[in-house]
């Protein structure tokens, strides 16, 4: 169990683009094993790596669903619908706020085992899967803010 340093906003790997992955290795399930270790430590529902400083298009998410998604790079497919609600960033701590998303998506990805498959997601999984797709392309939901950020309490542990 390792707990990798989060990349705060600010720092400029988080607006770059990600690079696909071509094939699952070591360090790279390592890195992945890391990234659920990090967002749990965060209390975060998901991670994407550009937030632990590597460039590379992986996203770990748990929203308490009884699953543990991976997601290697990821293709939004299909969206439909909107909801808007308060949203929060492990690289924009102690804040949150209003973003409108879609409230249904249909994406497709690779698992660990670098085999497609696709993912539909809505309500809470659905923003979580386009937040955590945003970054990989170097994009924060703070761009996307209705109104301003405002301060959280951290979460009771
Ligand atoms: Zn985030």
């Amino acid at each position: 169990m390792a707990i990798r340093q989060i990349r705060i906003i600010g720092d400029e790997i988080l607006s770059k683009e990600c690079k696909p992955v071509r094939e699952m290795n070591g360090r790279t399930r390592e890195l992945i094993a890391d990234m659920f270790d990090t967002m749990y430590d965060g209390n975060g529902c998901g991670l994407a790596a550009p937030q632990v400083g590597i460039r590379k298009q992986i996203v770990v998410m748990d929203i308490d669903d009884g699953n543990r998604y991976v997601m290697i790079n990821p293709t939004v497919l299909k969206q439909s619908g909107t909801q808007t609600g308060p949203e929060g960033c492990l690289s924009v701590p102690g804040k949150n706020g209003e973003v409108t998303r879609a409230n249904y998506v249909k994406v497709k990805a690779l698992n660990e085992n670098m085999e497609e498959y696709t993912l539909e997601g809505e309500g809470l999984l659905a923003r979580c899967i386009l937040h955590e797709c945003d970054h990989l392309e170097g994009k924060l939901y703070v761009e996307k803010v209705e109104g301003e950020l405002y301060d959280v309490e951290p979460e009771e542990e």
